[in-house]
C-alpha cells in the first residue's frame, strides 16, 4: 500500500475506552497500521551514520502452519530487534521461507496440488501468522528459495563452484532413504536413520552423484571455530567433532609375494625376509599397502594387516580363492548391516585370514594380512596395522582369533616402583602417551612423540610414507532423486561430456504441471521437454541433468540476499554486505548445528575465495534456543501434544502468548508449556492496561506541565524500583538474555507501583499523579519489546507520539538504581542479638565491623574469645565465641 495512505490513518479513533483488556480489538487494529506503514520496519541504506544491526531468525520451512517452537524462535528475535532500534541502531530483521523439499512433493501426491501452488499457500497463511504476532519484519526483503528470482543465483553459485573444481560428479556409496526415495548427506543421517524419518534406515546404495568440496575447507572450518567467541560451546564442539580432525602418518606396507600359502592360519609372525633393509621393499614390483595411523610409535607391535573387504587387495586375493571369496561376501554383507543400524563401530568384530603376508617397512617382520568387517573403505586408506597390545579395536579381534600380542610401549609410571614398592603393572590394551618405547629397534628408549616424528620422517625419507591429516568431514553430496528443488544447471552432451548451463541461460526453469511419482528416479527424468535440450557448444543434442539440489544448499546463502534482495543482475552487491555483514545476532534451533551451520560457513568461505564478499564468517553469534516441551515431550503432531498459536492469541492474543514464551524459561533451556501460564500473562498485561488508563490524563497534562514528582520515601522507592528494572532489563538484553527474570523484574515494578497507589489517598498524599505520570512512559518503553501492541496502544493513548521503535531506551540513574540499605541479623554462638543496617554491597570487612560495633552484641561476647566471624553477604553475621 503507498506509504501517503498509511499517514491518514494516524490516530485510530475509539469512541470510550474499555476498562477491560481487550486484545484482539487493540492488536488487530495495530497491526493494521504497520501493515500499512512500509517504513517502519525498514533499514536504512549503508551510511546513515547510526551502526548497524543485523539480527536474523533461521527461515522456516513453510509447511502452512507456525508452531510453538516457532514463536519462541521469532519472539526472542522480535525483542531482540526492538530493542536495538529503540538503542538507536539500524536493525535490519528480514524474514524468508526455505520453501524447496519433499513435503511439497508429498502433499501434491496425497491432495493432488502442485507444489509451487501448496508451498505458495502456506506461505501467505504463515506470513499471515506472524504479522498477527506482530513480528516486526521488513517484509520488503522477503525471499523465496523456490522463486526463480532466487534460485537462479543458487545455480549460479553451482556453476562457479563447478569452474574451480568445487563440485564434481563422482561414483560412490551414498545414503538412500527408501521413504524420501533419494539420497541424503551424511549430515542427514542420523543414528543410521532419515533425518525426516527418524524410525527409516538409510540403505547404502552405489550411485554417481554431484558433491560439493566441503573437505577443501576442513581445516578453515575448524580453525575459524576458535575465531567465534559469540557461539555456543555446544555448537562450536558439535562442528569439531563432526570435522573431526586427526593427525597421523601413512605408511606402506609390502606385499610379501613369495609366502601365499596358508601355513598356520595367519596368527603368527614371521621373521624378516633375508637381507632386508629398512624402508626397503625387497621385491621392487611388490604390491604395497598404504595403512593410516595416528599411532605410528606403536608400528613395532603391528601383528597383522587388517582390510576393508572391499579392499582391491582383498578382491585380488578372492579371485584365486572361493572361501575367501565367500568369507568376504559375508564380511561386506555384516558390515552393510551395521551401518545400517547406525553405529559401524558396534559391530560384533569378524575377520577371515588371507593366506597372504605383508613386510613391516621399519622391522621387515612379516605379518599375516586379515581381511576384517570393521574397517571401512572409506575411513583412513581402508587398510590398518592391527597393534593389538595398544589398540581397544585391535586388542579385541586379537583375543578372539589368537592373534600375536606384542607389548612395545611402556608407560613411565611403571618404570619406578610406586609408594608401596611394588611395580604398578599396565594392563592389556594401553595406550598411554607417556610412555618409552621397547621392542622397537633403534626407536628403543626414546619418548612416543619424539618416536613419532622420527618414524615419520625416516618413512618420507625412504619414500614409503608421509606425515597425514585426515578428516571425518567428507563431501557435501548435494544430488537429489527429486523434483521440488533447484534444477542442477549442468547438461550431458554425447560429443562434449558434462556442459555448464552458461550463465545467460539462467535459471533452468523447475517445470510446473508435471506428474510427480516417488518411483523410477527424478520426476523430471519423465518430462521429455526438460531432459531434451540443445548442447551450448556444439549445438547437438544434449540430456539436461534431472537430479535437482538438496534443500540446505539454498539456505547456505540466503542470508546474503535480505540485503538486496531484488538485485536482477547479481545475488547481492559487495558494498551491502560490506556493510551488513557478519550477522550481529542469529537465531536458530540446536538441530542445525551440524547441518546449515556447517554449509553456510563452508558457503562463505567459497564466496570470499570468489572475491565476492570480505568476511571470512557469517555470523558472529549464534544463539540456539531450546524446545517447547508439553507433557514431558517436544510439541510435535504425532504425539497429539501441539497447541496452537492461533488458538492462544485468539483467547489470550498475541502480546500474551509472545510474552509467555520469554517468561516461562531462560531462552536457552527447553520450556514447559503450561496453559495457566498464558492467562497468568494475559492477566497482568491487562493490570498494566488498565493502570495505564487510569492516568491517562496525569501523564498527557505532565508532558506539556513538566511537574517534578514528591520526594516522599515513597516516590524515592519507587523510583528507585523503576531505574533498578531499568538497569536489570538494559543488562539482560546486553548479556546473558534471561527475559524470564526481565519479565518478572517488570511484574515486581507494576506491583509496587499499584500497591502504592493507596498513597495517593493519604493526607497528606505520599505520592502523587505526577510521580504515576513520570513511571509510566517508562513502564511502556519496557515492556515495548515484549508485548509491542499493547505498549504502542498505551504509549498512543498517554500522548505519545510516532512509532515506540524510534523511542529511545530509557537509561538509568546509578544513584537512583543503588540498593536501599539490608537489615543483616547478626548472631553470637547461632543465637540473635542484633540488626544492622548496611548497603547491599557491604564487603566482609565493614559487616564485621558494623556487628562488632552494636552494643548487644559486644554485651554477648564480653569476657569470652571470638574464635571466628561467619560473613555471608548480604544475609547475615555469626560470631562465635567461647
Ligand atoms: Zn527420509
Ligand atoms: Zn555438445
Amino acid at each position: 500500500m503507498p506509504p501517503t495512505e498509511a499517514k491518514k490513518t494516524v490516530a485510530p479513533a475509539v469512541a470510550a475506552l474499555p476498562e477491560r483488556y481487550d486484545p484482539a480489538e487493540i492488536e488487530v487494529r495495530w497491526q493494521q497500521r504497520w501493515d500499512e506503514d512500509p517504513e517502519l520496519y525498514r533499514a536504512e541504506p549503508a551510511g546513515s551514520g547510526r551502526p548497524k544491526y543485523y539480527v536474523l531468525e533461521m527461515l522456516p520451512y513453510p509447511s502452512g502452519q507456525l508452531h510453538m517452537g516457532h514463536v519462541r524462535n521469532y519472539a526472542i528475535g522480535d525483542a531482540l530487534a526492538r530493542y536495538m532500534w529503540m538503542q538507536g541502531y539500524n536493525v535490519l530483521h528480514p524474514m524468508g521461507w526455505d520453501a524447496f523439499g519433499l513435503p511439497a512433493e508429498n502433499a501434491a501426491l496425497k491432495n493432488q496440488t502442485p507444489p509451487r501452488e501448496w508451498t505458495l499457500g502456506n506461505i501467505a497463511a504463515m506470513r499471515r501468522q506472524m504479522q498477527r504476532l506482530g513480528l516486526s519484519y521488513d517484509w520488503q526483503t522477503e525471499i523465496t528459495t523456490c522463486l526463480p528470482d532466487y534460485y537462479r543465483w543458487t545455480q549460479w553459485f553451482f556453476l562457479r563452484m563447478l569452474e574451480r573444481g568445487l563440485a564434481f560428479r563422482k561414483q560412490s556409496k551414498v545414503n538412500w532413504c527408501p521413504l524420501c526415495a533419494t539420497v541424503l548427506a551424511n549430515e542427514q543421517v542420523v543414528d543410521g536413520c532419515c533425518w525426516r524419518h527418524e524410525d527409516t534406515i538409510v540403505e547404502q546404495r552405489d550411485l554417481e552423484q554431484w558433491f560439493l568440496r566441503t573437505t577443501n575447507y576442513a581445516q578453515e572450518l575448524l580453525d575459524g571455530l576458535d575465531q567465534l567467541p559469540g557461539w555456543p560451546e555446544k555448537v562450536r564442539t558439535m562442528q569439531r567433532n563432526w570435522i573431526g580432525r586427526s593427525e597421523g602418518a601413512t605408511v606402506e606396507f609390502f606385499l610379501d609375494p613369495t609366502l601365499a600359502e596358508r601355513s598356520d592360519a595367519g596368527k603368527a609372525t614371521l621373521p624378516a625376509p633375508e637381507g632386508f633393509v629398512a624402508g626397503a621393499p625387497v621385491d621392487q614390483n611388490a604390491d604395497r599397502i598404504p595403512v593410516y595411523t595416528t599411532r605410528l610409535d606403536t608400528i613395532f607391535g603391528a601383528t597383522s594387516v587388517q582390510l576393508a573387504p572391499q579392499h582391491p587387495l582383498a578382491k585380488q586375493f578372492a579371485q584365486a580363492d572361493e572361501r575367501l571369496a565367500a568369507e568376504i561376501a559375508s564380511l561386506v554383507e555384516e558390515q552393510k548391516k551395521a551401518r545400517e543400524a547406525g553405529d559401524p563401530a558396534a559391530i560384533d568384530k569378524r575377520g577371515s585370514f588371507t593366506g597372504h603376508y605383508a613386510i613391516n617397512p621399519f622391522s621387515g617382520e612379516r605379518v599375516p594380512i586379515w581381511v576384517a568387517n570393521y574397517i571401512l573403505l572409506d575411513y583412513g586408506t581402508g587398510a590398518i596395522m592391527s597393534v593389538p597390545a595398544h589398540d581397544d579395536r585391535d586388542f579385541e579381534f586379537a583375543k578372539k582369533y589368537g592373534l600375536e600380542m606384542r607389548i612395545v610401549i611402556l608407560p613411565r609410571r611403571t618404570v619406578e616402583p610406586s609408594a608401596h614398592g611394588k611395580r604398578d603393572e599396565p594392563v592389556l590394551p594401553y595406550t598411554e602417551e607417556d610412555s618409552l618405547l621397547m621392542n622397537s629397534g633403534e626407536s628403543n628408549g626414546q619418548g612416543c612423540q619424539e618416536a613419532r616424528k622420527k618414524l615419520t620422517a625416516f618413512a618420507q625419507e625412504h619414500g614409503f610414507g608421509q606425515p597425514t591429516v585426515t578428516f571425518r568431514l567428507k563431501d557435501w553430496g548435494v544430488s537429489r532423486q527429486r523434483y521440488w528443488g533447484a534444477p542442477i544447471p549442468v547438461l550431458y552432451c554425447p560429443k562434449d561430456g558434462i556442459v555448464p548451463v552458461p550463465d545467460d541461460q539462467l535459471p533452468v526453469l523447475l517445470p510446473e504441471q508435471i506428474e510427480i511419482t516417488q518411483q523410477d528416479g527424478s520426476p523430471l527424468s519423465r518430462v521429455p521437454g526438460f531432459v531434451n535440450a540443445t548442447c551450448p557448444r556444439c549445438g547437438g543434442p544434449a540430456r539436461r541433468e534431472t537430479d535437482t539440489m538438496d534443500t540446505f544448499v539454498d539456505s547456505s546463502w540466503y542470508f546474503y540476499r535480505y540485503p538486496d534482495a531484488h538485485n536482477a543482475s547479481a545475488p547481492f552487491s559487495r558494498e551491502k554486505i560490506d556493510y551488513w555483514f557478519p550477522i550481529d545476532q542469529y537465531i536458530g534451533g540446536v538441530e542445525h548445528a551440524i547441518l546449515h551451520l556447517i554449509y553456510s560457513r563452508f558457503w562463505t568461505r567459497v564466496m570470499r575465495d570468489l572475491g565476492m564478499i570480505g568476511n571470512d564468517e557469517p555470523v558472529t553469534r549464534q544463539f540456539s534456543q531450546g524446545m517447547v516441551i508439553r507433557n514431558g515431550a517436544k510439541m510435535s503432531k504425532s504425539k497429539g501434544n501441539v497447541v496452537s498459536p492461533d488458538e492462544m492469541i485468539a483467547r489470550y492474543g498475541a502480546d500474551a502468548t509472545r510474552m509467555y514464551v520469554l517468561f516461562a524459561a531462560p531462552p536457552d533451556r527447553d520450556l514447559e508449556w503450561q496453559e495457566d501460564g498464558v492467562a497468568g500473562v494475559s492477566r497482568f498485561l491487562g493490570r498494566v492496561y488498565r493502570l495505564g488508563l487510569r492516568y491517562r490524563e496525569a501523564v498527557r497534562a505532565r508532558a506539556s506541565a513538566g511537574t517534578a514528582p514528591t520526594a516522599s520515601p515513597l516516590a524515592q522507592a519507587l523510583l528507585r524500583k523503576l531505574h533498578q528494572t531499568i538497569r536489570k532489563i538494559t543488562r539482560d538484553f546486553a548479556g546473558r538474555w534471561h527475559f524470564n527474570t526481565s519479565i518478572a523484574a517488570v511484574m515486581e515494578l507494576v506491583n509496587e507501583i499499584t500497591a502504592a497507589e493507596a498513597g495517593l489517598a493519604e493526607m497528606p498524599p505520599e505520592i502523587s499523579a505526577e510521580l504515576m505520570a513520570t513511571l509510566l512512559p517508562s513502564l511502556i518503553l519496557l515492556i515495548a519489546p515484549f508485548a509491542p501492541y499493547l505498549a504502542a496502544e498505551l504509549w498512543h493513548e498517554t500522548g505519545g507520539d510516532g512509532s515506540l521503535l524510534r523511542h529511545p531506551w530509557p537509561g538509568f540513574d546509578p544513584d537512583l538504581a543503588k540498593e536501599e540499605e539490608l537489615e543483616i541479623p547478626v548472631q553470637v554462638n547461632g543465637k540473635l542479638r542484633a540488626i544492622v543496617r548496611l548497603p547491599p554491597d557491604a564487603g566482609s570487612e565493614d559487616m564485621q565491623q558494623a556487628a562488632l560495633a552494636e552494643a548487644k552484641v559486644q554485651a554477648a561476647i564480653a569476657g569470652k574469645q571470638v574464635v571466628k566471624v561467619v560473613v555471608v553477604p548480604g544475609k547475615l553475621i555469626n560470631i562465635v565465641v567461647k
